[in-house]
């Protein structure tokens, strides 16, 4: 579970994107279930629910969810931002 959540985080767009925004982009349902790794960009597919790669049938993932994006988005406020904001401050981005 933890280690799951440092990939998603690290994969998780701008920040300065505001909250409901970024909540709509990554519960998108785009994860194929014919072939995962063919869906994972950010284009909404040409055919609702349908990916364009394969003609595969798109399906929400549990932690791309609004709910779990929004925990996710807490976690990162309360844990990683702080210490990113602590480097940036010093120049180190
Ligand atoms: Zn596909």
């Amino acid at each position: 579970m933890l280690k799951r959540e440092s990939i998603k985080l690290d994969g998780v767009l701008n920040y300065d994107l505001p909250m409901e925004q970024i909540v709509t982009r990554l519960s998108r349902p785009r994860t194929c279930a014919v072939a995962r790794p063919c869906s994972r960009d950010d284009s909404s597919p040409r055919v609702q629910g349908v990916c364009d790669h394969c003609g595969g049938k798109l399906v929400q993932r549990e932690d791309d969810r609004p709910e779990a994006v929004r925990l996710r988005m807490e976690v990162y406020e309360k844990s990683t931002k702080p210490l990113a904001d602590y480097y940036r401050q010093r120049g180190c981005f």
